[in-house]
């Protein structure tokens, strides 16, 4: 699906639909307090029925003259996740899918987790004979040296971090030399650079790009669903500093509101990219016209 947004930005999904119950993603979604939110009357936003957020988990291309670019790389297939089942052992069309976008995986120049949450990391690596090996052979992964440096030394401590992807999806990346390990304000091309957003994860970072006609901002799981541009004091479970995530949220949310530019964050269902309206007394959203 193209998206609106300088370059050319498209997504690739690997699953969307009903994922969390707002209380459970977000603890001061309450019952009552979400109620009273919009995104709560907005059926691509939830599902009433199951009482659950729904969420899309998908990478995010850009091309542009030089370069292929691809965000965030899902949750990924074979890979041992037993404590999630929908996420175990999966077999899914994600690559096959990437490729018939125009997109096949020798294409990629570089890939950006922008952190390295279990649903972030996944395709870096695929299976085969019996090994992980990098699903994009001729790609630099970009990694924030602080966000490595913090999970390096929890993976020391804890072999099952983060599901235990970091064996299967990031240790191989750097074993192979793939991995280009940057400052959290690194520049890829002219336009496109990273901006440390610290909360989520340590060294989340989110990527601004600027073609001199557009600006976009790829926010990661900064912002996980939309109530959180109503609600963006809330933070979620899986924020390793919730207090920190959501002043570095409020502090994007206020700098990018009612200025045109597109925010397209790591899950947020079909249409995804949103421009953000209002002010500190109140923000919103509008969504692209179809
Ligand atoms: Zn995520």
């Amino acid at each position: 699906m193209k998206l609106p947004g300088p370059f050319s930005i498209t997504r690739v999904v690997e699953t969307e639909g009903p994922s969390f119950a707002p209380d459970f993603l977000l603890p001061d979604a309450v019952p009552d307090a979400f109620a009273q939110t919009d995104a709560s009357r907005d059926p691509r936003f939830y599902d009433a029925a199951s009482n659950k957020l729904v969420m899309g988990f998908y990478a995010l291309i850009i091309r542009t003259e030089r370069n292929v670019i691809l965000v965030d790389t899902c949750v990924g297939n074979d890979k041992e996740r037993p404590m999630r089942p929908d996420w175990h052992r999966r077999n899914g069309s994600f690559l096959t899918d990437l490729a018939a976008s125009g997109c096949p995986a020798e294409s990629v120049t570089h890939v950006l987790c922008t952190h390295l949450h279990v649903d972030h990391v996944g395709w870096n690596t695929r299976l085969i004979g019996g090994r992980w090996v990098p699903t994009f052979p001729n790609a630099k992964y970009l990694m924030a040296r602080t966000e490595v440096d913090h999970w390096q030394e929890v993976r020391r401590r804890d072999a099952n971090v983060n599901h235990g992807s970091w064996d299967d999806s990031v240790q191989p990346i750097l074993d192979a030399g793939l991995a280009v390990i940057v400052d959290s304000d690194y520049e890829i091309e002219p336009g496109i650079h990273l901006m440390p957003a610290p909360g989520h994860t340590p060294g989340n970072v989110i990527l601004c790009l600027d073609d001199g006609k557009q600006r976009a901002y790829l926010v990661g799981d900064t912002i996980h669903h939309p109530v959180q541009i109503e609600r963006p004091q809330w933070s979620s479970r899986f924020c390793a500093d919730p207090q920190l995530a959501a002043t570095t949220r409020i502090a994007f949310i206020e700098r990018v509101a009612e200025s045109g530019a597109w925010v397209l964050p790591a899950h947020f269902p079909r249409p995804t990219a949103v421009q953000i309206t209002g002010d500190a007394g109140g923000f919103g959203f509008t969504t692209p016209q179809t």
